[in-house]
């Protein structure tokens, strides 16, 4: 997708820093960190947002989850972890291109804001 910046991260044109990368996904640690540990988990093929999950494309969704058991593991994140999405502007969602955000390192509260 033209103008779409997590597009241009996938095609290495943004640089990020990468925590993990496959096929169909891709890691990277948060510009603007939220928690000791803030990563974002995408789909590489454009998905604008959690309401364009169909399923055609729901797979790569459970397939992020994975990837995101398994960084919370080899990163030892024994306290816990949250993994959220922003779906639309009442969510606070900024970039339409689906990412997960995996946030753990601190305590959390619920609701969230
Ligand atoms: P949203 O607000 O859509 O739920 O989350 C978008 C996230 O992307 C924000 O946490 C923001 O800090 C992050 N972000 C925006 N632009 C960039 C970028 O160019 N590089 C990285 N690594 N993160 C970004
Ligand atoms: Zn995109």
């Amino acid at each position: 997708m033209d103008n779409c910046i997590f597009c241009k991260i996938v095609a290495g044109e943004i640089p990020s820093t990468k925590v993990y990368e496959d096929d169909t996904v891709l890691a990277f640690n948060d510009l603007d960190p939220q928690a000791p540990a803030h990563i974002l988990l995408i789909p590489k093929n454009h998905i604008g947002s959690a309401g364009e999950i169909t399923p055609e494309n729901s797979a790569v969704v459970a397939h992020i989850f994975e990837v995101a058991a398994k960084l919370a593991a080899e990163k030892g994140f024994a306290d816990g972890f949250r993994v959220v999405t922003n779906c639309g502007a009442s969510a606070g969602q900024s970039v339409h291109h689906l990412h997960f955000h995996l946030l753990a390192g601190r305590d959390f509260t619920w609701p969230p804001g």
